[in-house]
């Protein structure tokens, strides 16, 4: 598969679908990237050193050297992080190594429409290492050989500069548009839902349970896999379990949900007690990689069952909340719900009761409209100065 093309050729479609009479009336724009989605390139000519590293590929070869320069359990000792990529790529290539320039996929898209190289966002630079609270690449990392190739860094939804001058006169955009810098999908995906004020969440009830809470303190814990984003002056706080609506599907159509879902009554606890896991292991809200999926006592009525699963995952999303309360975090005051459990009413309800806070459907759920929004944050700011 030949991703650059593909994510190129998909980005000029894009433009190309904004209807002629729109293009010149787009004052801002910006992109969100899968993160740890790592691009090495060639910082004079922008070309391609090698394939993209995408986000759930792993250099597990490169993690003994990363765990012994960065801080005991930091985002960035997983074989998946962006600066395993890094390190992997650096002790495997002799040439261009005084050229190489690391971008994520957001950087480098964005880069095509505004063509200033090494510029990207604290929410990709995360898993590469940054930290977003001292504003800087810790001095750990700078002292390593490969920082050379490391980006400059800054607010999600800063102007870069105006678009290039081919795309503007190609596509017909105007020369006071400017692109902004932008994010990771999931925190685009959370921008759209528009919580702002500390305690809010989004809880993605999609083949897994993910969830993000807006907070005021930065909590870390690599055991369950939690870790936080700034954004602006506050922080996003993540975290997935394993568990989630895969495990339904093998269960039952999404037409059987429905059906069955329309007979549980929300406001009466089910006595079931499970853990729907797909397969062995859990990382958060329990660390435990040896815990087994529980699916049983099943029993004869469907209804019954169903709501068990219901009840047994919003047993576990709330167990979610309070860690992070426990870690530390902005207790949860409100839940907002993405993915293709949020359109079950039923659900939402028995979460309400279970949750002890209000709960609804996300209005917004799409990363793209969080990224318009980063780019109308953008709009009128003054372009970053060290680009
Ligand atoms: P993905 O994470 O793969 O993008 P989606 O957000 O599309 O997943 O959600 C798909 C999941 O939603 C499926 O696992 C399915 O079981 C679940 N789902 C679909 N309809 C319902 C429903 N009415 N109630 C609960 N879960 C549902």
């Amino acid at each position: 598969m030949d991703w650059v093309r593909s994510w190129k050729v998909t980005l000029l479609s894009l433009l190309e679908d904004i209807p002629l009479y729109l293009r010149p009336l787009i004052a801002s724009i910006s992109v969100d990237g899968t993160s740890a989605t790592t691009m090495l390139i060639d910082g004079n000519s922008g070309e391609m050193l090698g394939r993209p590293l995408l986000y759930n590929e792993s250099c597990a070869d490169a993690l003994p050297e990363v765990k012994s320069i960065a801080p005991e359990n930091h985002t960035v000792c997983s074989g998946s992080s962006t600066l395993c990529k890094l390190v992997s790529w650096w002790n495997v290539n002799d040439s261009n190594k005084q050229s190489v320039l690391l971008l994520h996929q957001a950087d480098w898209l964005l880069w095509l429409l505004h063509g200033k190289l090494g510029i990207s966002d604290y929410n990709n630079a995360l898993k590469v290492g940054y930290d977003p609270e001292i504003e800087s690449y810790p001095a750990w990392l700078l002292s390593q050989p490969y920082s050379r190739a490391l980006p400059s860094v800054t607010a999600p939804g800063t102007p870069i500069g105006p678009l290039k001058e081919d795309i503007l006169l190609q596509y017909g955009f105007s020369k006071d548009c400017v692109v902004c810098t932008g994010t990771t999908d999931s925190i685009a995906a959370f921008l759209a839902g528009r919580a702002t004020k500390p305690g809010k969440a989004v809880t993605s009830l999609g083949s897994t349970l993910a969830i993000k809470l807006l907070s005021t303190s930065r909590i870390e814990d690599a055991r369950y896999g939690v870790y936080s984003h700034r954004l602006d002056d506050k922080w996003l706080v993540g975290g997935a379990s394993n568990i989630g609506g895969a495990v339904l599907r093998q269960i039952f159509t999404d037409e059987q949900l429905e059906k069955l879902s329309e007979q549980i009554d929300p406001m009466v606890a089910s006595p079931l007690d499970y853990y729907p896991l797909q397969t062995t292991g859990e990382r958060f809200p329990v660390a435990d990689p040896n815990m087994e999926p529980k699916l049983h006592p099943r029993p004869k009525s469907d209804v019954e069952y169903l709501h068990g699963i219901l009840e047994s995952i919003a047993r576990i999303e709330a167990k979610a909340y309070n860690l992070l309360k426990d870690l530390g975090a902005t207790p949860v005051e409100e839940v907002f719900t993405a993915g293709g459990g949020a359109k079950n009413e039923k659900w939402i309800k028995i979460r309400e009761r279970v949750l002890g806070v209000p709960v609804s459907r996300a209005l917004q759920t799409e990363a793209a409209y969080g990224a318009a929004l980063l780019a109308l944050q953008g709009w009128g700011k003054d372009t970053v100065a060290s680009v």
